[in-house]
């Protein structure tokens, strides 16, 4: 089988949230079972800083694009990853050199719209240049939206394209790509597209909602977030396009890569240690307390990563604050997002020095820190497609503490490997971290639930399956 992979981001080579994650870890996983696979991506500027320029290498190909009355170029460079798979980038420096992918702190750029058809379009004139056999494109998220759009419209008769099937994976139904409709006029498609059916969501064009309907197969990144998506409560107003194509979505929780994540050949962290031999965890805790300039003590440590929005819980978080810090604990803070939880946050941070650290950054090694250092991570969030963090943290032996919701709901079982809350309130936040207290402080039983956590398995091995399956079907 040969699968083609377009993604908005990718680790090593651009990264702001799981999806990229995924998409490094699945591309590779594939190919260890015998499948052929690519993957395109934009040629941002953050992918010439990772690759120097003798791995970054010309195809001398170029790409011409129409997006309303104009074409545009671009240019298809390419790197090999081990196990010699290609890695595509597409090049237009007007649209992808920038400091940020997708947005500023002051926002979206204006332009996304047409930075990703472009990308979608040359993505596909790339494939035919490149004369890339595919039997599958997998497409993920909006960015990549448009092209099972493309291949069903525009690409209908193109002989080159006749066999290729599309599965369009939802990483997060809340990032939906949402323009203002003369933007149909750069996709390139007629206005007969521009419906309740098929482009058109409430006087706007929806690049999701694109791929929702035209896509062969649809997957969401767990079991549990396949079914709320096509709720109300968690659709996003496309749970109706959903339920219609129930039949064809399905969900797979992401895999972890434990060469990256494994506390026992970490290499970002100061102490390796084993679910057999754990001593290794208290000197990461030590280091993160002087890392953090908290005080050296014993009191349980709670971390969190990640972005700093409404959807992971930080209103739940900023409302019970106080409770959590009355009961003793310490708390880590690692992320970036919304400014009024830049400032919220540093204003705590100010109220309680030595047992609260904030720090607003995208930093790798302290992820690595926090996730080995901490006793608990905090993870309230509203909603979550699946979450990566929580499974990173398991197998550090650090105890999750999760709202029962998505993949959340999916792997973690309370009490066993960690702690888990039906409602979303802070009386129910509270209530799991107080059971996660008075079992921190039983040590035995503690260690017993570390022991647990440490044993789960979510590894590639189960999810790399169900996707050749799906692809096989
Ligand atoms: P999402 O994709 O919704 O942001 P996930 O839990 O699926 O959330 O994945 C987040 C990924 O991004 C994890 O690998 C996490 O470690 C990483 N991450 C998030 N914020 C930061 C940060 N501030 N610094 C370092 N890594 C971060």
């Amino acid at each position: 089988m040969n699968i083609c992979q377009v993604a908005p981001e990718m680790v090593p080579f651009a990264k702001t949230g799981g999806l990229a994650d995924v998409v490094g870890s699945i591309t590779p996983q594939l190919k260890k079972r015998g499948t052929s696979v690519c993957a395109f991506l934009p040629l941002y500027k953050q992918v010439k800083s990772v690759l120097s320029s003798s791995n970054l290498i010309s195809t001398d190909l170029e790409v011409t694009v129409k997006m309303g009355d104009d074409l545009f170029l671009g240019r298809i460079w390419k790197t090999q990853l081990p196990g010699k798979i290609n890695v595509y980038f597409i090049e237009r420096n007007e649209y992808y050199h920038r400091d940020y992918l997708y947005s500023t702190p002051e926002g979206d750029y204006l332009d996304n719209a047409q930075r990703f058809i472009f990308f979608c379009r040359a993505t596909l004139e790339s494939i035919k240049l490149l004369g890339i056999k595919c039997d599958i494109i997998h497409c993920h998220d909006w960015q990549a939206g448009l092209i099972p759009v493309y291949l069903k419209t525009l690409y209908k008769k193109d002989p080159f394209y006749q066999e290729v099937k599309t599965v369009f994976t939802v990483h997060n139904l809340a990032y939906q790509g949402l323009f203002w409709h003369w933007d149909m006029k750069l996709i390139g498609l007629g206005w007969e597209y521009f419906n309740y059916k098929q482009l058109e969501f409430y006087g706007r064009v929806n690049f999701l909602k694109g791929a929702l309907v035209f896509a062969d197969k649809l997957t969401t990144v767990s079991p549990r977030y396949a079914k709320e998506i096509q709720t109300p409560q968690f659709g996003y107003g496309l749970d109706g396009v959903l339920r219609e194509r129930a039949s064809d979505l399905s969900g797979i929780i992401n895999g972890v890569d434990y060469s990256l994540w494994n506390p026992s050949s970490d290499k970002l962290i100061p102490a390796n240690y084993t679910r057999e031999h754990l001593s290794g965890k208290l000197k990461n805790k030590k280091q993160l307390q002087k890392r953090c300039s908290l005080l050296q003590s014993d009191a349980p440590l709670i971390g969190f990563i990640g972005r700093l929005t409404e959807q992971k819980g930080l209103d739940l978080i900023a409302e019970s604050f106080d409770e959590i810090m009355k009961l003793g604990y310490q708390f880590v803070f690692l992320g970036t997002g919304e400014e009024k939880y830049h400032r919220l946050l540093s204003e705590m941070g100010k109220k309680y020095p030595t047992s609260l650290s904030v720090n607003i950054a995208f930093d790798n090694t302290l992820a690595h820190l926090i996730t080995a250092g901490s006793d608990m991570l905090l993870m309230p969030s509203k909603y979550e497609p699946c979450g990566l963090n929580q499974l990173y943290a398991l197998k550090y032996g650090t105890l999750p503490i999760v709202h029962e919701t998505g993949g959340l709901a999916d792997t973690i079982i309370h009490k066993t490997t960690g702690f888990t809350f039906k409602n979303y309130t802070a009386e129910e936040m509270l209530h799991a971290i107080r059971s996660a207290l008075t079992l921190y402080l039983s040590k035995r039983q503690w260690r017993a639930l570390m022991k647990n956590a440490m044993a789960q398995d979510f590894s590639w091995h189960h999810s790399a399956k169900e996707y050749l399956s799906l692809y096989s079907s």
